[in-house]
């Protein structure tokens, strides 16, 4: 299995180094950034932080989050996801209005600034939960949107890289957490088996996605402005993510509605201002295929401004192009795919659905007579059950099968198959 990995790894490293795209900078050790002409204006109370145009210092933070959840007992509360290495707190504004309890809500999660110097998202986040909050009751449309959707906000993921040089400055905020590990390469990897010891703010986050049931997600970014989708550990060829459609969609959306309010942004990696992960840069171990993979949830990578560490007086700009975008992306969760198109060879189409599956997988638009096999990850042959097959549509039998990744191969090409 590690074999194959290895091989498939530098096929697509191979790859995305002839693609023409500008390098992402993730994949790199951290360059300073110039800090020159650049103001990084700290509020120290919360009054400070009313023009949304400084970052608040620790203690601002926490005084935001206590006061928000004071002032609308009824509509949110604070989670504590966890704690830092330093023992900096790991919040998230859980916005979930008290209204009719029977109706089923879809629960969506919005997390920023798991690397610490990325901190244009922290502010976008708080700034999103202020302006949620207090349009209740007020906004017709973002009180719809909060009646039909639990909506959970961590603004940043990784405060000791935020306050490296202590609490009243994220002036030399750093990527990597106090341990120098950077949290976006060691989440548990569905394509590698090396063993990983967790580090302790990705635990925290585990268990936070695992004590909830979050269906859309996204984690916030700096250093570029590209819409990442899925997955980011192959480049699309070799490994589409079966929702890649319903991804571009999504992702045409959010730039295009961005563009409107500021046309100069999403412009620096691709023409279209998104590409799937792995087209861009190859990584491993990143939190946005762990949460696809194991935890069903629809997650991408949001990478909102091409400087990491924004000027201060810049951050109203980025607000205001991409406030709209933002609070788009959460009503995406009602539109999430059901079944899920597979493109294959040129001119054909076979459809899989559903996928992820349960117990059964139907297959249409087979050519007559072609066989249908199943492969492990390992690309070893696993026993399959056909219960039905006519007209181009077959039905497989995937109750037996233990849950995972496989590889539903026909002689026109091959699907990924999630079984749950
Ligand atoms: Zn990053």
């Amino acid at each position: 299995m590690k074999r194959f990995i290895t091989v498939l790894t530098l096929m697509a490293m191979a790859y995305g180094a002839t693609a023409q795209l500008k390098p992402r900078a993730d994949a790199f050790p951290p360059v300073e950034e110039e800090l020159g002409a650049k103001a990084l204006t700290m509020a120290t109370t919360v009054e400070e932080m009313a023009g949304w145009d400084r970052y608040p210092t620790y203690d601002t933070y926490l005084e935001m989050m206590r006061r928000w959840a004071e002032a609308y007992p009824t509509l949110c509360h604070v989670d504590t996801i966890g704690t830092s290495v330093q023992g900096r707190l790991i919040l998230s504004m859980y916005i979930d209005p008290q209204t009719d309890a029977d109706l089923y809500r879809p629960e969506f999660f919005y997390s920023s600034t798991i690397h610490g110097d990325e901190v244009t998202g922290y502010v976008m986040m708080l700034r999103l939960i202020d302006t949620l909050l207090s349009s209740y009751g007020t906004s017709p449309d973002l009180t719809a949107l909060m009646d039909r959707t639990r909506i959970s906000i961590n603004p940043l993921a990784n405060p000791d890289g935020t306050y490296w040089r202590g609490n009243n400055t994220v002036q030399g905020s750093r990527r990597y957490n106090a341990n120098n590990i950077d949290l976006n390469r060691n989440y548990p990897d569905p394509f590698s088996t090396a063993a990983k010891s967790m580090p302790q703010e990705n635990q925290a986050m585990i268990d936070y996605f695992t004590a909830h049931r979050f269906r859309l997600s996204a984690n916030l970014h700096g250093g570029a402005e590209v819409m990442n989708y899925p997955w980011d550990s192959y480049p699309s060829y070799l490994n589409p993510h079966p929702a890649a459609e319903w991804w571009e969609d999504v992702c045409r959306r959010f730039v295009d509605t961005a563009r409107v309010y500021g046309s100069s942004h999403f412009r620096d990696v691709t023409a279209s201002g998104y590409t799937a992960g792995g087209d861009w840069y190859v990584i491993g171990g990143g939190r946005q295929d762990y949460v696809n993979y194991y935890h069903d949830c629809l997650e991408m990578t949001m990478e909102i401004s091409s400087q990491k560490t924004l000027s201060s007086d810049r951050l109203p700009e980025y607000w205001h192009f991409l406030a709209p975008s933002f609070i788009g992306y959460i009503g995406e969760i009602h539109s999430l795919p059901g079944s899920v198109d597979v493109p294959l060879v040129e001119g054909r189409r076979l459809t899989v659905f559903p996928n992820p599956a349960v117990d059964r997988v139907t297959v249409a638009g087979l050519p007559e007579g072609s066989q249908i096999e199943l492969l492990d990850l390992t690309g070893r042959r696993v026993p399959l059950t056909v219960t039905e097959r006519h007209d181009g549509t077959a039905t497989l039998d995937f109750g037996s099968l233990k849950p995972g990744l496989y590889l539903l191969r026909t002689p026109e090409g091959t699907a990924k198959m999630v079984k749950r």
